[in-house]
C-alpha cells in the first residue's frame, strides 16, 4: 500500500465544502478591497527564495523542499507566496501599470517541518501583497482585510501587532538585544543559540517555554524606533482604531522572514492549540529591489487556511455536502434509458440528478438514493412510461405528488419547491 508522504492531507469531499466556502470569502474580501488574483509556479529557482526568504530564516536554514531538475538546476517547492510574487511582479513589469498594486493568491506551500496539529508539510494559504504605498493607511487596509475574512468567517481571533523599524533603528536594536542576550547565552535553547549570531530578532518569537522567559525581559524594538518609524506605526494603529479594529501591541512580534520591516502583525485564535498564528504579515519594503527590481515598498499577510479550518472544525462549523435534487430510480431497460435522458435534460437545466447507471435493484437503487440524501425520488418502470406519469416521492417527509413526464417545467417548479 502506498500512503501520502508524512505531512500532506488529503481533503475528502466530506470537507471540500467548508474549504471552498473558506477560499470564495477571501476571494470576496479581497475583492473588495480592491485585490487582484495572481497565480504564480509551484516551484521556482532556489535562489529566489534563499535571497527572497532570506538565509537567516528557519524557512531557508532547514524547511525548504529543494530538488535538483534533470538539467541540475537546483529548484524548490515553494515555501510561501511573497518571493514568487515579488518575482512575478517584476518580470512582467507589473509596476508599470496602475500604483499601488493589489494582489491576492490561493497556494499551497510546503515546509519541511515536523507535522502536528496545525503544522502540516504542504499547507494551504490565502495571501495578499500590496506594492507601491508606504504610508500607513495601506499598512491598516491590508490589517483591516485579514481582520473582515475572519468577520466574514465568524471566527474569533485577537490581533497582535508591532513595528520591528527601519534597518537603522534596527541595528541600534539588535546591538542591545544581543547585549541582553550575550548574558543569558546558556539557558537559550540549541536553536537560539544558532540564531543569536544569524537572526537575534527570532529569539524573541521562539516558542520554548525558557527562550520565552528570556525574551520577556528584552529590551523593547519600540524604544529604539526612529522619528519616521514611530510616526508611521502610530498611525497605522490610530487608523485601525477608527475603523473600530481591536489590537494589542506585542513586541515580541518579529515574523520569521528575513524581509520584514516597519509594522507586522498576526491574528491569534485561542481556540486551536500551539500552533495558534492563524494569520502573519507586514511590510517589506525593500524586497523587490534586492531581488533586483526598482525601489518599491510592500506589504502583505498569509493566512494559514488549514489552521482556519481547526477555528471552524472546533466550533463545529461546516459546510454541508450538496445533495441530489432528485434521484430517478428504474426498472427494466426501457426505465433505464428513459430515466438517463431525463437525468441529462433536468442537469442541463441546473438541477443535481442522480439515475441508475450500474444496473442495481430497485432495493438497492432506493438505498442508494438515500444514503446520497436525494431530496426527492421518482420510480419509472413500464407502466410509468407508458402513462407518461409518475409519482414523485420527497424523501424527507412529505406528500407524494402525481407529476407529467411530459411536462418538465412543471416537475423543474416542483424540484426548486416554486
Ligand atoms: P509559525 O510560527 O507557525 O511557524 P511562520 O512564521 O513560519 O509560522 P509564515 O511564514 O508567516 O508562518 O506563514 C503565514 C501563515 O501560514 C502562518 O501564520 C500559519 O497560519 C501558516 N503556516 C505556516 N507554516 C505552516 C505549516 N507548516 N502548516 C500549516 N500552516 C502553516
Ligand atoms: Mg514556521
Amino acid at each position: 500500500m502506498i500512503q501520502k508522504p508524512r505531512g500532506t492531507m488529503d481533503l475528502l469531499p466530506e470537507v471540500t465544502p467548508t474549504w471552498r466556502f473558506v477560499e470564495q470569502t477571501c476571494r470576496d474580501t479581497a475583492r473588495r478591497f480592491g485585490f487582484e488574483e495572481i497565480r504564480v509556479p509551484t516551484f521556482e529557482a532556489s535562489e529566489l527564495y534563499r535571497r527572497g526568504v532570506g538565509e537567516g530564516t528557519d524557512v531557508v536554514q532547514k524547511e525548504m523542499y529543494d530538488f535538483f531538475d534533470k538539467d541540475g538546476r537546483s529548484m524548490t517547492l515553494r515555501p510561501e507566496g511573497t518571493a514568487g510574487v515579488a518575482r512575478a511582479v517584476i518580470e512582467n513589469s507589473l509596476y508599470a501599470g496602475a500604483m499601488p498594486l493589489k494582489l491576492s493568491y490561493l497556494v499551497s506551500c510546503f515546509r519541511y517541518e515536523l507535522p502536528q496539529a496545525g503544522r502540516s508539510r504542504e499547507f494551504y494559504q490565502f495571501g495578499v501583497e500590496c506594492f507601491g504605498a508606504s504610508d500607513p493607511k495601506c499598512d491598516a487596509e491590508v490589517i483591516l482585510l485579514a481582520a473582515e475574512i475572519f468577520k466574514a468567517l465568524d471566527i474569533k481571533v485577537r490581533l497582535e501587532l508591532n513595528s520591528i523599524g527601519c534597518p537603522e533603528c534596527r541595528a541600534k536594536y539588535l546591538e542591545a538585544l544581543k547585549a541582553y542576550f550575550a548574558t543569558k547565552t546558556d539557558v537559550l535553547c540549541e536553536t537560539c543559540q544558532g540564531r543569536l549570531s544569524r537572526n537575534a530578532l527570532r529569539v524573541l518569537d521562539c516558542k520554548s517555554p525558557i527562550c520565552k522567559e528570556v525574551a520577556a525581559g528584552a529590551p523593547k524594538i519600540l524604544d529604539f524606533l526612529c522619528e519616521d518609524c514611530k510616526a508611521s506605526f502610530d498611525a497605522t494603529c490610530k487608523t485601525l482604531s477608527d475603523c473600530g479594529l481591536e489590537y494589542t501591541v506585542n513586541p515580541q512580534i518579529v515574523r520569521g522572514l528575513d524581509y520584514y520591516r516597519g509594522v507586522v502583525f498576526e491574528f491569534i485564535s485561542d481556540d486551536i492549540g500551539a500552533q495558534s498564528t492563524v494569520c502573519g504579515g507586514g511590510r517589506y519594503d525593500g524586497l523587490i529591489e534586492s531581488l533586483g527590481g526598482p525601489a518599491l515598498p510592500g506589504i502583505g499577510f498569509g493566512m494559514g487556511l488549514t489552521r482556519i479550518m481547526l477555528c471552524l472544525k472546533a466550533k463545529q462549523q461546516q459546510v454541508e455536502r450538496a445533495t441530489p435534487d432528485l434521484y430517478i430510480a428504474s426498472i427494466g431497460d426501457g426505465a433505464r434509458d428513459f430515466s438517463f435522458l431525463l437525468a441529462q435534460s433536468l442537469r442541463e437545466r441546473g438541477l443535481y440528478v442522480v439515475s441508475d447507471i450500474v444496473g442495481r435493484s430497485l432495493k438497492a437503487q432506493m438505498k442508494y438514493a438515500d444514503k446520497c440524501g436525494a431530496k426527492f425520488a421518482i420510480v419509472l418502470g413500464d407502466d410509468e412510461l407508458a402513462n407518461k406519469a409518475a409519482r414523485l416521492r420527497p424523501m424527507r417527509g412529505g406528500d407524494e405528488v402525481e407529476i407529467d413526464l411530459t411536462d418538465p417545467d412543471a416537475l423543474i417548479s416542483l424540484l426548486k419547491g416554486e
